[in-house]
């Protein structure tokens, strides 16, 4: 901007000196020639009078010196006298435009150029008594000329000012631009610098608001954006068309296991493996994609889809989900789906050998009541297995089975006991109910399943002659309810185990008692269910004790 101010400057001073010389010149031009004709004029009358009184004489003895010319012309035009020329030689003057004038009006003037345009020649005639005509010319200088002669002063003056202008320029910019050159764009105030300026800088000042509200507005989605991705247990990757990561959560990296990634990164920095390429690969070719990668602990969902702008994918988006609790889930029900086809199998073949024996009467009638007893109790084997699948699965539904009511704890442990009564007179256990009267509001089948199961255990696997005892005590979250006994025990590295669905301790040792492998993990439902706790206390051989924790409100 600058150098622009300084060569306008320069460029005007320049022109303005040129046109000013020129304008001066032509002046003094034409007053020069007003003044050489007004002299040419008075010398004409002057010399016309002289001539009047005193004849050719006169011409002949005055010296009229080399800037006049003098001519006498006759009325016919014939040249009578010339002070610069040989009259003899010289052609007839009638055709000239002074002489013809003076001849009609008495004075005349007329101005004739040189053949090179460098001067002109102006003269003025005047007429006397007798007929006959005056004529004095000078030589005037012409404007071309005029300004030819000047043309070295004028490029000396030029050179002058184009310099003083080139300095006072560069000043005069510099002092212009300052001002705006020292404007702060985020900051303009209006009072400051050119009036002119202050459309610009009251536009500039409302732009700047403008741009500073959607910054912030922007930067408040940007936060509230990343609140909610970072509090998602998913985790969510987005990536350009270059596969480089653009936003990622805390969560997704936790679930690739990675400690340190930045953004910016290629996506296959964070998983290089052939699954999750192929998901990457066909989300950028516009095909949502999904896949299950196989962690070293932990089975992730992967869903890639393509991130589109009109019709061209510009991005993917990529989300991945732990499931491998579903993943646990799932072999579970196939295990547990393949343990009950395996354990109704068992009776069912017993029943299925034993009738068919008895259609073909190959039993003995002595044998038949054993038959009978052995039809009885594997029917039972099978009603009991079929009743704890439909508890479980009720369970695993999330049913709670029978209404829920106040449950007086104390009274229920005593019916259960009671129920029991005959089963443990057969193994001689003495059972035993104590302390306090505890109300619990929940499903009363639920809490007699638990119970029931928890007894049912303590005869199956007490030793003949011993006991089994069920306390009820308060604790801070409710109530307590332990059955202990002092039977078989449990080894300690099975005792995580007891838990889990159709596992026995010992298969060849439960064997010989009937069950199912299903009661404890009833239990452990219903009481999650319940929103309690259980727990096992156990030594071999010396017996077991299950503590159960329900909360009261
Ligand atoms: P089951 O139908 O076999 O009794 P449970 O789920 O009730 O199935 O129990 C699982 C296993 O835990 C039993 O097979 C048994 O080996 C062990 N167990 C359960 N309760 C006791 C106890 N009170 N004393 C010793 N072992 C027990």
């Amino acid at each position: 901007m600058t150098s622009r101010i300084t060569k306008s400057i320069i460029l005007i001073s320049s022109i303005a000196i040129l046109l000013t010389m020129l304008l001066t010149t032509m002046m003094g031009n034409s007053y020069s020639k007003e003044r050489t004709t007004s002299g040419l004029m008075q010398e004409a009358r002057l010399i016309a009078s002289s001539v009047e009184m005193n004849g050719i004489d006169y011409l002949e003895k005055t010296d009229f010196g080399k800037k006049s010319r003098v001519t006498w012309i006759a009325d016919d035009g014939s040249v009578l006298f010339d002070s610069t020329q040989d009259e003899e030689q010289l052609e007839n003057h009638s055709d000239r435009e002074e002489f013809r004038e003076a001849v009609e009006n008495g004075e005349g003037s007329a101005v004739r150029y040189s053949g090179t345009l460098m001067h002109s020649t102006l003269n003025y005639a005047v007429r006397l008594d007798d007929g006959s005509v005056i004529r004095v010319s000078g030589m005037h200088m012409s404007l071309l000329a005029q300004m030819m002669n000047l043309t070295g002063t004028m490029v000396m003056i030029l050179i002058a000012v184009a310099l003083i202008s080139v300095i006072a320029a560069r000043k005069v910019s510099r002092k212009i631009v300052r001002p705006i050159n020292s404007i702060d764009l985020e900051h303009p105030k209006t009072e400051s610098g050119y009036r002119e300026l202050v459309p610009l800088l009251d536009k500039l000042n409302t732009q700047n608001i403008k741009v500073r509200r959607q910054m912030d507005e922007l930067q408040q989605n940007r936060r509230q954006f990343e609140l909610i991705v970072g509090s998602m247990s998913e985790g969510i990757i987005i990536a350009d068309q270059k596969l480089n990561v653009i936003s990622n959560n805390e969560a997704s990296l936790k679930l690739l296991g990675i400690d340190e990634f930045n953004i910016g990164q290629s996506i296959y920095s964070m998983n290089n493996s052939d699954i999750f390429r192929h998901c990457v690969l066909n989300a950028l070719g516009g095909i949502r994609t999904e896949c299950v990668l196989e962690m070293a602990d932990r089975q992730c969902e992967i869903i890639a889809s393509p991130a589109r702008r009109i019709d061209m994918v510009c991005g993917i988006v990529v989300f991945i989900m732990d499931v491998t609790e579903k993943y646990k889930l799932d072999i579970m029900r196939r295990e547990f789906t393949a343990n009950v086809s395996h354990e109704l199998k068992t009776p069912l073949t017993t029943i299925y050998g034993i009738s068919d024996m008895l259609a073909e009467n190959m039993v003995q009638p002595q044998d038949i009541p054993q038959f009978s007893e052995n039809i009885r109790s594997e029917t039972e084997r099978l009603i009991s297995l079929v009743n704890d699948t439909i508890a479980l699965s009720k369970l695993d539904e999330g049913m709670i089975f029978g209404e829920i009511s106040d449950v007086d704890l104390y009274s229920l442990a005593v019916e259960t006991v009671s129920r029991l009564e005959i089963t443990a007179a057969e193994k001689n256990i003495s059972m035993n109910v104590s302390g306090e009267h505890i109300t619990v509001r929940a499903s009363r089948n639920m809490l007699n399943d638990i119970l029931y199961n928890l007894c049912d255990n303590a005869i199956k696997y007490g030793k003949d002659g011993g006991s089994a005892d069920i306390s009820l005590t308060k604790s801070k979250k409710g109530a307590v309810l332990k059955v202990s006994d002092n039977g078989i025990g449990i080894p300690k590295d099975k005792t995580d185990r007891i838990f889990e669905r159709f596992f026995r301790v010992d298969k060849s040792r439960s064997g010989k008692v009937r069950g199912t492998g299903l009661g404890l993990s009833i239990v452990k439902h219903s009481v999650m269910q319940l929103g309690g706790s259980i727990s096992v206390e156990s030594r071999l051989g010396e017996g077991t004790a299950f503590t159960v924790e329900i909360p009261c409100e």
